[in-house]
């Protein structure tokens, strides 16, 4: 199946503090591993800025105006891990752009899948701040593009092992965008307890599942089977984004969890195989990862299962041991006893 790769160099150009995990050379490493698939389905595309209006609909023009400022004023700090250099306003917006140039060319049936290799990253990006090494949302961006092109049903699976706290708050009172979080409880930034299901005419739209620390491929597999799937199936998204961040796999320095490269590639199958069923396009949108060879074999992974390449491609790992069942089903059924109250499963 077809794969726009959609990017743009000036994310290489975003600089971070040395030793700053959320650095250019992950960009990097994900270009080196997707494009040295070889795959024939791949169509590298650079992404155009994003249009400004589109991102004034994700993001207050104060806001934005104030990364802008902190760029032309040669860098500062919007939190205490979040900085914006000289080219950081530029790679931001072309990240944001490759979100919306991937959910057009989706919408528009240029394509079935997207894999979209940016940064800085997004989801913990809020409509009025930037914070988590993220500026600008792409992933809400790729939901509000896909919503102006005329999708009336959006699903974001976010499986990064952070809360998507940004992505949550940006669509937190819209019943159009169904968002579905994933992650270590407990961890950064604090958000994404299961009783946040959305507010006002959202409330049932938004979807939180903490997990245990020491969750790997098996615990993830059990939580897409049991609440992402089924909720696919329940909403019948037309258009799928993957906000695909990568720190949850065992060898991440940020993550406590034990999922592999092989797991992120069953995950990928099993979303791939949902949008099948429901004729919708998926858009994976990279987020963290801060292994870079984890995130290479993962991110490339992704991509070979977008392309139809089956899983076969991930390298074998050996992760330590992941929790037992017996840790992770509580979580799971809490979860779906709060989303009974919203959904027919
Ligand atoms: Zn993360």
């Amino acid at each position: 199946m077809k794969v726009l790769h959609v990017t743009h160099p000036s994310g290489e150009r975003h600089d971070t503090p040395p030793g700053h995990p959320e650095r250019p050379a992950r960009l990097r490493a994900v270009w080196q591993a997707v494009e040295g698939l070889g795959l024939a389905e791949l169509s590298t595309v650079e992404a155009p800025a994003v249009a400004d209006d589109l991102l004034e609909a994700v993001h207050r023009r104060s806001y934005i105006a104030h990364v802008d400022m902190l760029a032309a004023a040669g860098g500062g700090w919007l939190d205490a891990d979040t900085s914006v250099g000289v080219h950081s306003a530029r790679a931001a917006r072309h990240a944001a752009g490759a979100a919306q140039r991937a959910a057009e060319a989706l919408c528009a049936g240029e394509a079935p899948r997207a894999f979209v290799a940016v940064r800085p990253p997004g989801h913990h990006a809020l409509p009025d701040r930037g914070m988590g090494f993220c500026l600008f949302n792409n992933a809400a961006v790729a939901a509000t593009a896909a919503r102006r092109a005329g999708k009336a049903r959006v699903m974001i699976v976010d499986w990064d092992v952070h809360h998507g706290n940004g992505t949550q708050a940006i669509f937190l009172r819209d019943p159009s965008v169904l968002f579905v979080s994933v992650h270590q409880e407990y961890w950064y930034p604090g958000t994404g307890a299961v009783e946040e299901v959305g507010e006002g005419p959202g409330e049932g739209f938004t979807v939180n599942v903490p997990l245990p620390a020491q969750t790997g491929d098996g615990g993830y597999q059990d939580v897409f089977t049991e609440i992402v799937l089924p909720l696919a199936h329940a909403w019948r998204p037309e258009l799928l984004v993957v906000s695909a961040g990568y720190d949850a796999h065992f060898a991440d320095p940020l993550g406590g969890m034990v999922v592999t490269a092989r797991g992120f590639a069953r995950l990928t199958t099993l979303l791939d195989e949902a949008a099948r069923a429901l004729d919708a396009p998926v858009l994976a949108v990279l987020e963290g990862g801060y292994d870079l060879e984890a995130l290479a074999a993962s991110a490339a992974a992704t991509v070979a299962v977008l392309a139809g390449r089956g899983a076969g491609s991930a390298p074998i790992e050996n992760p330590p041991p992941e929790a037992p069942p017996a840790a992770i089903w509580p979580r799971v059924r809490e979860a779906r006893r709060v989303l009974l109250h919203h959904w027919r499963l």
